[in-house]
């Protein structure tokens, strides 16, 4: 069973999020025809999508050409409001969340989703996951921070537990991207935040401790093949050995971590792969492709099934194995 773990969907259509909650710049979609629409933010276009992403037939037939025999959608990150008022936010995750199963509702065994919560309350939060997973959800899709607090925050700790608790799986996207003064064109945001966000997220629970306190039935993955975690990895361990002020809240080397987490497979170069493969292990990269966005794989899968370097039983493990076992497919 091939599994696609990581990518989006956008309903066709949804309530005017601006009017209903008398805010400006909610996510809305001007369709364009043709089975084309843009993603708006307000008045401003954020992002082309296409059909893929709501109609399901196309959906299924895209995976059909790419021999995909399950996907896990999510929303996308856009839709998180974690700036807004909790209630507003917790309104917003349940009509994308009950959107999801709508859409998974037309091919149940091939289609999964991850919900979405309002992680700036941890009690609406976590009661939002449970609402989901009792609707049936696998899991959750969090943003990598809340403001200016990063994943090993007491209330995120919390939230994570609860996580576990519940069997949720919990997918760590990268959002609200650093910087970004100062990266006002070319997509900056996306092809150097976007790493760094993930990697400051991973480095936030290792160098924290936070793995030393959360139970390690938590199924945690991270997007983007980790973004540059896995790169720098070395870089991290030097650090730890040469400054006391790295490793004063954690114990252990933060290579040992290694196996607390698991990272999805969308870093679209084979020596990367290798890489990181390499570093995190067989059983903990999953293939995702973060299909159908631009910037996804465009045949999801090819950079796994054409590596010249992984084995036959690694590549297996890889596109489902890993999947099927994390997410209890
Ligand atoms: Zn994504």
């Amino acid at each position: 069973m091939i599994v696609d773990m990581h990518s989006h969907f956008f309903p066709e259509t949804w309530p005017d999020l601006a009017e209903r909650f008398g805010t400006p710049d909610w996510p809305w979609m001007k369709h364009l025809g043709g089975g084309k629409a843009m993603v708006m933010l307000g008045d401003r276009e954020f992002r082309p999508i296409y059909e893929a992403c709501w109609n399901p037939a196309v959906r299924l037939e895209e995976m059909d050409r790419d021999g995909i025999d399950v996907q896990i959608l999510c929303a996308t990150p856009l839709l998180f409001a974690y700036m807004r008022p909790a209630a507003e936010a917790r309104d917003c995750a349940r009509i994308f969340n009950d959107a999801a199963l709508a859409l998974c509702a037309h091919r149940p065994d091939r289609l999964k989703a991850l919900c979405q919560v309002p992680l700036q309350d941890i009690d609406l939060a976590c009661a939002e996951v449970s609402r989901a997973m009792r609707d049936g959800h696998l899991g959750v899709q969090i943003g990598n921070h809340v403001g200016a607090k990063n994943l090993d925050d007491a209330g995120l700790i919390t939230f994570l537990r609860h996580c576990a608790d519940e069997g949720a799986a919990v997918l760590v996207h990268p959002w609200d991207m650093m910087a970004r003064e100062r990266m006002p064109k070319y997509m900056l945001p996306w092809l150097v935040a976007m790493p760094a966000e993930t990697q400051l997220a991973i480095l936030s629970l290792i160098l924290s401790g936070a793995f030393e306190r959360l139970p390690r039935s938590l199924k945690l993955c991270f997007a983007h093949g980790g973004g540059s975690f896995a790169y720098l990895l070395g870089r991290v361990d030097n650090a730890w050995r040469q400054r006391d002020i790295v490793r004063e809240d954690c114990p252990n080397p933060p290579s040992s971590y290694v196996d607390r987490f698991h990272v999805d497979s969308a870093v679209f170069d084979a020596g990367a792969l290798g890489l990181l493969v390499s570093v995190m292990g067989e059983a903990r990269v999953m293939l995702g492709s973060d299909y159908p966005f631009p910037l996804g794989e465009q045949r999801v899968g090819g950079l796994v099934r054409g590596h010249g370097g992984l084995t036959a039983a690694a590549k297996a493990r890889i596109l489902g194995g890993n999947a099927r076992a994390f997410f209890g497919i």
